[in-house]
């Protein structure tokens, strides 16, 4: 895995330098609409922090943070409305995991049916 780039999308995101369109924030997440959404709900859940991957952020983040981060993730997930119809969760790692954004992401898909394929997912929308 690469080092932390400080200057990665999400990073300048969360500092406020490129735009989102946010969902929630609170002391421990950012949640906004992912840019290129695969499902009628895609929404990334990122942890404020400089953290690789999940591994990374496991491994290094204080145990309140990682707590803190995952309440988030259902919290938001809760306040869409996806709680009682169900939902995705995803977190890409590396090349082969499909990974393009080097700041811990969690991929929240909700609002349809979901593929079984999980290990066959493809990179493009086929995925609609
Ligand atoms: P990854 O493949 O790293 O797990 O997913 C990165 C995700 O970030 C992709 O789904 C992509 O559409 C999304 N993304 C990339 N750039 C931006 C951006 O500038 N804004 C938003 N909201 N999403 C982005």
């Amino acid at each position: 895995m690469p080092a932390y780039d400080r200057n990665n999308i999400f990073a300048r995101i969360l500092r406020g330098e490129l735009p989102c369109r946010k969902v929630h924030e609170d002391e421990f997440a950012l949640a906004f609409h992912d840019i290129n959404p695969l499902a009628p709900v895609h929404v990334l859940v990122i942890p404020k922090g400089e953290y690789v991957s999940q591994a990374d952020f496991c491994a290094e983040a204080p145990a309140g943070q990682v707590v803190g981060f995952w309440r988030a993730v259902a919290k938001v997930a809760r306040d869409l409305g996806l709680e009682p119809e169900g939902y995705r969760l995803v977190a890409n790692h590396g090349p082969n995991g499909g990974q393009l954004v080097f700041h811990f992401h969690v991929h929240l898909f909700g609002g349809r049916p979901m593929s079984h394929r999980m290990g066959n997912m493809p990179k493009t929308d086929e995925r609609k």
